[in-house]
């Protein structure tokens, strides 16, 4: 008993350090990768090790490979910092080591659970009758909305996908953006479709889908079963697909409209930026992240569907052993995995840290900082590429090649990071304002330095 208190309280110690060095040191690592990979290999010890050794030992040798990620002042890919209180929880939840597969073998685990779930769809605007499976990211999450939608639609043309499989059954055709997020195809490929059923639809300007041709895909495209992937969070440009337009157009032609929202989505959680996603609630399933703009440890995200019998009857987990199984759906039932952890204590945690105004004023604020940016190295003189409707922002140093080598002296400063992308064929820095502690000093002192390298 006291050994574990011990060996907590120093693994606690570790995270705060490190959490308190997040706002000062470099934000990329430079670290040599052989050195890196020096430092964990070496044979397994024959013998075990007292557990504060194997601490230290982890710490020591993971130290230099840190990326301060968590912090104030890192704009790559989509990335939040874990929260206090969710992080906390997290920490309890490995202390606790709860198996969140059903009720039976964790009530609390599925109770965090199912009250975080109602929240979150108040807060996105998703309706209450919608069941949610907590999932490692929005490619898991896309998986299951887009297997309850094969279900759904094979269904109604008289197949049975779960029994049968997909040999023989009729065809099913893809709508799909073509600037959606790259996990759709994966998910695709997974659930069997294979990405050749894809009818990409041209997008307009700030790469939302093209309402035009969406209708054009729905009245000439594949007739039969059919499923529509739109998306909320454009990941270069962070533009949202007209949802409504596109989902009353998909209803009046027939087919599953499933949303990729990942980051996108809280954009329903302000008063500000809700009008961006107006309409959502008329898809049949969501993919959300809670680990990028809501700020909460990975791995956090959700699979939302309209109709929780779908939902279950794609995914559902029943075995003899499994006392829980049989009632309504519920962990495991709604996900691709049978033993999991129990994620739900840090989403319930991080949600009542922040309340629903915390979440508004965090979306809010993070808009606000990608405004900022977009004007600070506007008037620094470089060109901003797309236009800042959400948290995302483009930046061109002129030719490709100057702007890879303005981003990779960015990097290597360490005063901030920023990663790079092709959009519409130019090489760009993406900007992304996803960190709850992210200031308008951080956001001045990384135009600066920005500005400097560039120069
Ligand atoms: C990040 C992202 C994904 C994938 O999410 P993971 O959490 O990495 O699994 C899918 N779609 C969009 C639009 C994203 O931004």
């Amino acid at each position: 008993m006291e050994d574990f208190r011990h060996l907590f309280r120093l693994a606690a110690d570790h995270a705060a350090d490190f959490r308190r060095s997040l706002s000062d040191r470099p934000v990329g690592v430079s670290v040599d990768r052989a050195v890196l990979a020096e430092a964990f290999t070496g044979p397994l010890p024959a013998a075990g090790r007292p557990p504060e050794q194997v601490l230290a030992d982890l710490v020591a040798a993971a130290e230099p490979g840190l990326v301060a990620s968590a912090g104030p002042r890192y704009f790559g890919f989509v990335v939040g910092g874990a929260s206090p209180a969710a992080t906390a929880a997290d920490i309890v939840a490995a202390g606790w080591d709860q198996l969140a597969t059903n009720a039976v073998s964790s009530p609390a685990a599925v109770a965090a659970e199912a009250a975080a779930g109602g929240w979150l769809k108040e807060l996105l605007g998703i309706p209450a009758s919608a069941s949610v499976g907590f999932v490692t990211g929005a490619q898991a999450a896309n998986t299951v909305g887009l297997a309850a939608a094969r279900h759904q639609v094979l269904a109604e043309a008289g197949w049975d996908v779960e029994r049968r499989g997909l040999l023989g059954a009729p065809p099913i055709g893809v709508i799909a953006g073509e600037e959606r997020h790259g996990t759709v195809d994966r998910s695709l490929r997974l659930l069997g479709l294979g990405t050749d059923l894809v009818h990409p639809v041209p997008a307009g300007p700030n790469g939302a889908i093209d309402l035009a041709s969406l209708r054009e895909a729905l009245r000439a495209g594949p007739s039969g079963p059919r499923i529509v992937c739109l998306q909320a969070g454009n990941v270069n440009t962070g533009a949202c697909d007209p949802l409504r337009e596109a989902c009353e157009l998909v209803r009046r032609h027939g087919g599953w409209v499933h949303v990729d929202g990942a980051f996108g989505l809280w954009a329903a959680a302000s008063p500000v930026t809700r009008h961006l996603v107006d309409g959502l609630e008329l898809a049949d399933s969501w993919a959300c992240d809670g680990h990028k703009w809501l700020n909460l440890p990975y791995d956090s995200a959700f699979a939302f569907c309209a109709r929780p019998d779908v939902h279950a009857a794609a995914m559902s987990y029943s075995a003899a052993y499994l006392v829980g199984s049989g009632g309504a759906p519920e962990g495991a039932d709604l996900t691709a995995e049978s033993s999991r952890r129990a994620r739900g204590f840090a989403v319930w945690a991080g949600l009542r840290e922040l309340g629903s105004g915390g979440v508004a004023a965090l979306v809010e604020r993070c808009c606000g900082l990608a405004r900022r940016f977009a004007a600070g190295l506007t008037a620094a003189g470089f060109e901003v590429a797309n236009e800042v409707v959400l948290n995302q922002v483009l930046v061109g140093f002129g030719d490709d090649a100057r702007t890879d080598r303005v981003v990779a002296a960015v990097q290597a400063d360490g005063t901030c990071w920023a990663g790079g992308t092709t959009w519409r064929g130019r090489r760009l820095m993406r900007i992304s304002v996803s960190n709850a502690t992210t200031t308008e000093a951080d956001v001045d002192r990384s135009v600066a330095a920005i500005t400097r390298l560039a120069g």
